[in-house]
């Protein structure tokens, strides 16, 4: 039945036993004929390489003949498809999504992170955090197929490797305590004490992640757990079919100036940290840079859309497995909340409270409480309520 041809000259758009289109099967890592189910191997490498720093400004294309440009009419999210996609929905929004005929960012990805798990893997995860949302609405928790969408995605990102040695001279303050007698008594006061500091600090920066879109924020990588260097494959368009590459918003040069003032800052945190430092009187680091590269790479995610009360939560569900078990993926994204739930804990949580505070008073003549900081306000509490004993 299964078909294993490896496919190692023209990208393979179309399955060469009926015609239909082919889909990148996560499970098999490779292209699967959806009508008659033949899966066609292609050539991979794990040979990813860092970019010289010159072509962020010059970077090699996309190839335009394979790929096109795609935008949404309702939300403006743009997407980047094979050719070959009929028609698609935004998985953001889920509303249409057409090609444009406009020029697509300049830079392709060097690298990709392939999807491990598959739709209804996907699915299944996104299944479990529902029911895990216990202030959510039920409705809602019970995560009916007709109520949501979901879709592969994958993430643009900027990454780049910085060799760094920078000169720092300047004054830093570290705060200590001491004991001073004052009239006969004892105290302890704390005091800055400063010092003179001077030298150079050398620095290998490996993958500083600058997140190319907005509907990714660099946080939802780490809450992800995307950033694995050891999943890396370099590119090819065979991995795009089916899935869309959001398509990147924010610009090489914008990425770089972010992935420095990350690096600045680091440096900056090292040296206050050698120096066991908390004050800052003036420290100047002029740093500089010995090597620099760069990698386009694309993370894979799946964006759910699941609708409440018409109004869309938006859901994301790793592309790749967490554990070695491969039966988890870690989910991030928003729920509405339930307000009679929440009311319903509210006033739960004040009976207990209301049933410790009136248990206690009844068993016992000795209030004795042992909870830290928080005995002091609760003895309080005690103080004010109208009770005889
Ligand atoms: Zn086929
Ligand atoms: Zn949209």
């Amino acid at each position: 039945m299964s078909d294993n041809r490896i496919q190692q000259k023209a990208l393979q758009r179309s399955c060469p036993n009926c015609g239909a289109a082919l889909r990148y099967n996560p499970q098999s890592g490779k292209l699967r004929c959806e009508h008659c189910k033949s899966e066609i191997d292609f050539e991979k490498s794990t040979d990813v390489e860092e970019r010289d720093f010159s072509e962020l400004f010059d970077g090699i294309k996309w190839d335009e003949s394979k790929v096109g440009y795609y935008r949404c009419k309702n939300c403006g999210a743009s997407a980047v498809l094979p050719r070959t996609t009929l028609a698609t929905t935004c998985p953001y929004c889920s509303s249409p999504i057409v090609l444009d005929e406009r020029e697509i960012g300049l830079i392709r990805p060097d690298s990709v992170v392939p999807f491990e798990i598959t739709e209804e893997q996907a699915e299944y995860q996104l299944r479990l955090w529902k029911k895990r949302k216990i202030y959510a609405p039920n409705p809602f928790r019970k995560n009916k197929k007709e109520n949501h969408t979901i879709k592969g995605v994958y993430a643009p990102v900027w990454t780049f490797d910085f060799d760094t040695t920078s000169y720092y001279s300047g004054r830093l303050g570290k705060t200590c305590t001491r004991t001073v007698r004052r009239n006969g008594k004892t105290y302890t006061e704390s005091y800055v004490k400063w010092f003179n500091v001077d030298g150079i600090f050398d620095k290998v920066f490996d993958d500083i992640y600058v997140s190319g879109s907005d509907h990714f924020p660099t946080s939802r990588f780490e809450s992800l757990g995307l950033k694995r260097q050891s999943k890396y494959v370099v590119y090819g368009d065979e991995y795009l079919q089916g899935y869309m590459a959001d398509n990147y918003s924010v610009e090489p040069e914008e990425a770089y100036r972010q992935a420095m003032d990350k690096a600045r800052s680091d440096i900056y945190r090292s040296i206050m940290a050698m120096y066991n430092a908390d004050h800052d009187g003036g420290l100047d680091i002029d740093t500089k840079l010995l090597s620099r590269s760069f990698k386009y790479i694309l993370l894979p995610v799946y964006v759910a859309t699941s609708k409440y009360k018409n109004k869309v939560f938006n859901q994301y569900i790793s592309g790749t497995f967490a554990d070695e078990a491969q039966t988890k993926a870690k989910v991030c994204g928003k729920a509405p909340v339930s307000p009679w739930k929440v009311l319903i804990t509210v006033l739960v949580g004040l009976g207990v409270v209301a049933g410790i505070i009136a248990a206690v008073i009844l068993t016992s003549d000795n209030w004795s409480f042992d909870f830290g900081d928080w005995d002091f306000k609760f003895k309080n509490i005690l103080q004010l309520l109208p009770v005889s004993r």
